[in-house]
């Protein structure tokens, strides 16, 4: 294998994550981030690495559930009407996509893909040190009503079919696995092949290898452009001047059109963000991470801390945060665990982020075929973290002119 100088633009988790293992390959690498990799989407997120989560987003009745829930000004989803071609298209696409056909053509490449990262994310644990909090004892999805509760049992039979172990628990079950704080649910489905971490942590131990290994950070530079010639990019300009590319890699999270646009590459994929909460030092903090799959908030202890996210606004780049959506997950998470002792944060303290969403729930993770020495990562919408290291692992085989993992077709970056 030839050694490159492979130019990272984007340090989420990632192009961190890509980073790492084309380092580990060998290769000379540079990570330009026009941020300091301390505040973005990778950053305040709930942590989830999360086999479990088959089921591509674009599936069938969520199209009328996200209908109904844009009635409620307080509920898990939301798209603020805006006269977008983009938005529009994207729509429409997400909407075809969201039938039993595709979803039977997507989940069993987005299971190898999150399988394979399950095992390579302990992987980097293992080889860099846990100093991120990783911990490997499951993920419950809990529910308060029978129709979500049917739902999530034959969402833990499909698990089953692809060898994912689960384990279905009545309400006083699920109590026993939660002895310090009171739980008020129907039951619980526990995925122990699940594990979560602190994703600033991780970003932050990850970051500091790379340093030590030599890894160039341009970090507070924003790409403004680039230059091309016979087929290849061969410049990427910045506010800081021009630097020359070898093999390029994009990665700049729900910003991917707005720099792949600069290259003449229409990207669909739209900004759906998020919020979250962390409450340090917890008195009485859970033992296990949970999804409260009625209201679509996600709990994380992490260590003595606890997080709790969730909602899903499709209001483009750069729209305010609405208090009220927080608070809601705040509100949802009580009905959970009513005896659960921490105060509505002040606004400063309320995190939001933007997660990458794809038409079809699938990431692009390939080459670009408009250049020769251009791919691209991203896309990864509510599993950036849970796919991280495969991602990276695959990036690293195709700059390296490996053969890939596992079939990569399905992620191609051309699809739509
Ligand atoms: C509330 C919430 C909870 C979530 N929980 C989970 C979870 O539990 N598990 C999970 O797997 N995923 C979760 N996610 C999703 C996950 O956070 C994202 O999928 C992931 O962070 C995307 O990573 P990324 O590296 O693609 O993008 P980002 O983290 O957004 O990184 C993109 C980077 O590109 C840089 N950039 C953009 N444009 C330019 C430019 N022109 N020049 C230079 N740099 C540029 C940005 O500064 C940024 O640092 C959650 C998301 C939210 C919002």
């Amino acid at each position: 294998m030839s050694q490159k100088k492979v130019t990272v633009i984007g340090g989420g988790v990632i192009g961190l994550c890509c980073a790492y293992y084309l380092k580990k390959a060998g290769h000379e690498v540079r990570l330009i981030d026009r941020g300091d990799l301390r505040s973005g989407t990778s950053f305040g997120n709930a942590g989830y690495v999360s086999p479990s989560h088959i089921i591509p987003l674009a599936s069938p009745g969520i199209v009328a559930k996200g209908l109904r829930w844009m009635l409620s000004s307080t509920s898990p989803f939301y798209i603020k009407p805006r006269l977008s071609l983009d938005l529009i298209r994207w729509c429409l696409t997400f909407w075809a996509n969201s039938t039993h056909r595709t979803v039977e053509k997507n989940t069993p490449p987005l299971v190898e893909l999150l399988l394979l990262s399950r095992e390579l994310t302990s992987d980097i644990k293992n080889e860099v040190g846990n100093t991120f909090r990783m911990e490997e004892k499951g993920c419950f999805m809990m529910y308060k009503n029978a129709h979500t509760e049917k739902h999530e049992i034959e969402l833990a039979e499909e698990a089953a079919r692809f060898g994912i172990d689960t384990r279905i628990m009545n309400s006083r079950e699920v109590q026993e696995m939660e002895p310090d704080v009171e739980v008020n649910v129907r039951g619980g489905v526990l995925y122990p092949i699940d594990a979560h971490l602190h994703p600033g942590d991780f970003m932050q131990t990850i970051h500091t290898w790379l340093e030590q290994q030599g890894v160039e950070f341009m970090l507070n530079t924003e790409v403004t452009g680039f230059e091309k010639a016979n087929g290849h990019v061969t410049k990427v300009v910045t506010n800081k001047g021009a630097v020359e590319v070898e093999e390029l890699l994009l990665a700049s999270g729900s910003w991917l059109p707005v720099v792949t646009e600069q290259l003449g590459i229409h990207m669909l994929l739209q900004a759906g963000k998020g919020y979250s909460m962390t409450f340090d030092k917890t008195e009485k903090n859970l033992r296990y991470p949970a999804i409260l799959v009625d209201h679509r908030v996600a709990m994380t202890p992490m260590g003595q801390d606890l997080r709790m996210g969730g909602t899903m606004e499709i209001s483009g780049l750069n729209s305010p945060k609405l208090l009220k959506r927080a608070r809601a997950i705040y509100d949802a998470a009580h009905l959970y665990y009513p005896d659960l002792n921490v105060e509505f944060p002040t606004e400063q303290k309320i995190w939001s982020g933007l997660r990458p969403l794809s038409p079809d729930g699938l990431p692009y993770i390939g080459r670009h075929s408009n250049y020769k020495n251009l791919i691209i990562a991203g896309g990864h919408a509510m599993l950036g973290i849970s796919l991280a290291a495969a991602t990276g692992k695959l990036v690293e085989q195709m700059a390296s002119g490996k053969p890939t993992s596992i079939n990569i077709e399905p992620f191609s970056v051309g699809r739509y």
